[in-house]
């Protein structure tokens, strides 16, 4: 697993503080992608449970959540990392194109954005936007915190 950019964020997920990775190789092709330079999967630099465990370490009481821009195409790569975050005593975020990711990441997970990229409709801050951005500890729609 390769990444392509890594900074931190506030906005992409609500009430935390988020060392975030855009994945490298997203396979959907979403017309107007705004990443469409990640899209090759040999780019960048590998994610590997040592460089997360350096960065978990020195982010220590700065971050509360760990965000992955997509993954998903390499689930037992993403499990493992996520359980790694979980194991840190940080909350996880997976924003991804699909409408529904596989049951055995879930649990992994505190935070799910699904739907793929629509120009038309416009991403989370927009109210008619077909994404949605989910708490699933209590399966709430949080989509209103960014509009
Ligand atoms: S899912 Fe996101 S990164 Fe992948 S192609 Fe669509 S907009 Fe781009």
């Amino acid at each position: 697993m390769r990444f392509s950019r890594e900074e931190i964020v506030w906005q992409e997920v609500p009430g935390e503080v988020s060392l975030a990775f855009t994945i490298s190789g997203c396979p959907l092709a979403c017309r107007g992608c705004h990443s469409a330079d990640t899209w090759a999967p040999g780019q960048g630099s590998l994610l590997s449970p040592a460089y997360l465990q350096q960065r978990l370490q020195q982010y220590r009481g700065l971050i509360t959540c760990v965000l992955f821009m997509g993954g998903e195409w390499q689930p037992d790569l993403l499990s493992a990392r996520l359980q790694q975050v979980r194991e840190a005593g940080l909350q996880t975020c997976l924003y991804t194109g699909l409408e529904d990711v596989s049951p055995a990441l879930k649990p992994l997970l505190t935070y799910l954005k699904t739907g793929p990229w629509q120009a038309e409709l416009g991403g989370l801050d927009s109210p008619n936007t077909n994404q949605r951005f989910v708490d699933l500890r209590t399966n709430q729609c949080l989509n209103h915190h960014f509009q």
